[in-house]
C-alpha cells in the first residue's frame, strides 16, 4: 500500500514535490487543493502539471477510505462509517448546533482499554490510524458538509494518547492556517487518563483543549469502570491535570458519564467536588448511552440534575450534556461494532 499524501506535513510535501521533479512552490498549490478545496482526485488539481500529478500519484494515495454507511439527521447528529484501505472501519460523528458543526473523529481502529460501558473496547484493538487517515476523516466530514467543520473532538473510537505521534501530526495539519485552518482551541483531545500523554501534551506549546474521562469520584469506582485506572490511579491523574493547567494555563474538562447506582449519588457528587475543588477545571456530565454487553443503566430521571446541582453548590463548574447521539448509536464504537457482528 502506498503512503497517504495526507500523512505529510507541509515541509514533507515540499520535499515530496521536489523529489517528484516539481519546484517547491507547487507544494503550496497542492496543499490548497487538498485542504481548502478538499479534492479527492489528482485530476482535480487543475493548475498542477500532469507530469507532476502522475509522479506524485505513483508515490502517494489520495483516498484513505470509502463511506460504508451514513445514518442520522444532517440537522442534528449524523454518523458515517468509513472503510479504510485495508478493509478496517472507523466512525465519525457530525453534530450540528445551529450553524456550527462539531466533528468527532476516531484515533484508532478499536481500543485497548476496555472501559466497561464503551462499545469501542468490546471488539478489542486492531491498529492505530495513520495521521493521514485522521486528516482523511476530517476531509470526509468537510466534503459531506460542504465546508470544514468548526470543531474537532477526538472522542470517536480509540485512545488518542495511545497513538500520540499520529494524533499530533494530524492536529498540526488540521491547524495549518493555509489549509483546513481549524484553530487549536477548536480541537479537543479526550483521554482516558494516560499520564505520560498528558505530560507530553503540556510541553507541545499547542492551545488544544484537553478532556479527561474521569467517570468516578474515587479509585474504587473508577477501577470498576475503567481498567486503565489501575495503571494510572486517580490521585496521580488529578495531580497531572493540575500540573497541566499550571503549565499551559488551559483548563481541563472532566467527562463524567452517569451510570445508575454506580457513580451518580449525591454523596459521590460531593466526593468528586472535594477532589476537584483544589484546582480550576470543569465537569461535563454525560448521560449513559445504553450499549449491549454492559448491563448498567442511565441515571433515573432527576438524578443527573441533582448530581449537577450538588457540584454546582460546591462551586464546581459543571454542565449536563444532552445526549443527541442516542438515536444513531453515537456512543463511540457502536456502529462499527454492529457492522462487525
Ligand atoms: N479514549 C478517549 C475517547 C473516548 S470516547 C477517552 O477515553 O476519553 C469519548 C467519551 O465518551 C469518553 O469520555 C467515554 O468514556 C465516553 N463514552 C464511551 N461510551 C459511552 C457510553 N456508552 N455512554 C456515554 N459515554 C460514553
Amino acid at each position: 500500500m502506498l503512503p497517504l499524501i495526507h500523512d505529510l506535513s507541509r515541509t514533507d510535501l515540499t520535499a515530496a514535490c521536489i523529489a517528484a521533479g516539481g519546484p517547491a512552490w507547487r507544494a503550496d498549490q497542492i496543499w490548497r487543493w487538498l485542504y481548502t478545496q478538499h479534492v479527492d482526485s489528482w485530476e482535480a488539481m487543475r493548475n498542477v502539471p500532469s507530469a507532476l500529478r502522475a509522479a506524485l500519484a505513483e508515490r502517494f494515495d489520495l483516498a484513505s477510505f470509502s463511506v460504508a454507511d451514513d445514518q442520522g439527521d444532517p440537522a442534528a447528529a449524523r454518523k458515517l462509517l468509513l472503510r479504510l484501505r485495508d478493509g478496517e472501519c472507523v466512525e465519525i460523528v457530525l453534530l450540528a448546533d445551529r450553524d456550527r458543526h462539531t466533528l468527532c473523529v476516531s484515533s484508532q481502529v478499536g481500543c485497548r482499554f476496555a472501559c466497561a460501558f464503551c462499545a469501542s473496547g468490546q471488539a478489542g484493538f486492531r491498529r492505530n490510524l495513520a495521521a493521514g487517515e485522521i486528516v482523511g476523516e476530517t476531509l470526509a466530514a468537510a466534503r459531506s458538509l460542504g465546508g470544514r467543520p468548526d470543531n474537532i473532538v477526538f472522542m470517536g473510537i480509540g485512545e488518542p494518547m495511545d497513538n500520540y505521534d499520529a494524533v499530533l501530526a494530524a492536529i498540526r495539519i488540521l491547524n495549518d492556517p493555509d489549509g483546513l485552518n481549524i484553530g487549536a482551541r477548536h480541537i479537543t483531545i479526550s483521554t482516558n487518563g494516560i499520564i505520560p500523554g498528558i505530560e507530553r501534551l503540556a510541553g507541545e506549546g499547542l492551545q488544544v483543549e484537553l478532556a479527561v474521562s474521569l467517570h468516578a469520584p474515587n479509585d474504587a469506582v473508577r477501577n470498576r469502570l475503567m481498567p486503565v485506572n489501575r495503571r494510572y490511579p486517580m490521585p496521580e491523574l488529578l495531580t497531572a491535570c493540575a500540573r497541566y493547567t499550571q503549565r499551559t494555563k488551559r483548563i481541563v474538562t472532566f467527562e463524567y458519564t452517569l451510570v445508575r447506582g454506580i457513580n451518580d449519588s449525591a454523596e459521590q457528587a460531593r466526593e468528586l467536588a472535594n477532589r476537584l475543588k483544589v484546582f480550576p477545571s470543569r465537569v461535563n456530565l454525560i448521560p449513559l448511552s445504553p450499549v449491549t454487553g454492559f448491563d448498567g443503566q442511565p441515571s433515573a430521571p432527576g438524578v443527573s440534575e441533582r448530581f449537577l446541582a450538588t457540584l454546582d453548590q460546591a462551586g464546581i463548574n459543571a454542565t449536563l450534556r444532552n445526549s443527541q447521539g442516542q438515536r444513531i448509536q453515537a456512543a463511540c464504537g457502536q456502529l462499527r461494532l454492529r457492522h462487525l457482528a
